[in-house]
């Protein structure tokens, strides 16, 4: 099997930005901009708030949505958290989970990482787990180490059946939001490394049909030099989600 039989998948990760209507606005904005095209699969996830409103905007459009975070546990005293279920109940596809400002701000382990990715799965969702190490690891020269890890970790309990409902994002966090994108060599090579990290836990086969995606400032200039690459499945995108000509240029380059 080779990439071009592999779903691309181009998400927005919209990150705490967009209130409702603004949400309304931009989802309106881009749907026509991107009727045609169906090379591959679009996805904003969005706050919470702005769920109902996207859900709405996107019927009858080839735009999916999906949230930023999911809760491990289905219900109880997780005061600010949500849950798997409400999530589907409101019309969302897809769920990031182990997003790196997730790990660095509020605390998230690869285990609390594990955990919401099963209540993603459990709850029918897709799961776009997020892994990718930080500067210091870089220079310190344990990448490998560190995304295997991750993901090792993040997919404990995940059967090989399973990994039809996940995405990976290889997104190194010096790269988020900084404007420095990895070079397509760099970021094709950490990719290829999942896939090898998924072909010793799940065979060959299941490795070479899993969409892997990269993040980190990829942009309209340059996504189509990284969606390219043997290992880069499409891309999670942070700040050039938020402007619709630019995703769309980007969509364009994952077609
Ligand atoms: C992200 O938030 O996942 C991301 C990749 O952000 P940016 O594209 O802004 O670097």
């Amino acid at each position: 099997m080779n990439k071009a039989k592999r779903t691309a998948v181009i998400a927005g990760n919209w990150k705490m930005n967009m209130t409702p209507s603004q949400t309304t606005a931009f989802m309106n904005e881009l749907a026509p901009k991107i009727a045609g095209l169906n090379g591959c699969k679009v996805v904003l996830c969005v706050p919470f708030v702005d769920i109902a409103a996207a859900v709405e905007a996107t019927k009858n459009t080839n735009i999916e949505i999906g949230a930023e975070n999911v809760h491990m546990e289905a219900k109880g005293a997780y005061t600010g958290e949500i849950s798997g279920e409400m999530l589907k109940e409101c019309g969302v596809k897809y769920v990031i989970v182990g997003h790196s400002e997730r790990r660095q701000y509020f605390g998230e382990t690869d285990v609390t990482v594990n955990g919401r990715l099963k209540a993603g799965l459990a709850n029918g969702l897709k799961v776009i787990l997020c892994v990718g190490e930080t500067l210091t690891e870089r220079e310190q020269g344990v990448t490998f180490e560190t995304v295997s890890r991750q993901t090792k970790v993040a997919l404990g309990g995940v059967s090989a059946d399973d990994m039809k409902n996940i995405i990976i994002a290889y997104e190194p966090v010096w790269a988020i939001g900084t404007g420095k994108t990895a070079t397509a060599d760099q970021a094709d090579e950490v990719c290829g490394a999942i896939r090898g990290v998924l072909a010793s836990l799940y065979g060959e086969a299941t490795a070479e049909a899993t969409t892997i995606q990269y993040g980190g400032s990829m942009n309209a200039k340059n996504a189509a030099e990284l969606l390219a690459k043997e290992h880069i499945d499409g891309g999670l995108i942070g700040g050039a989600s938020l402007k619709s000509d630019d995703f769309t240029v980007i969509v364009n380059a994952a077609q």
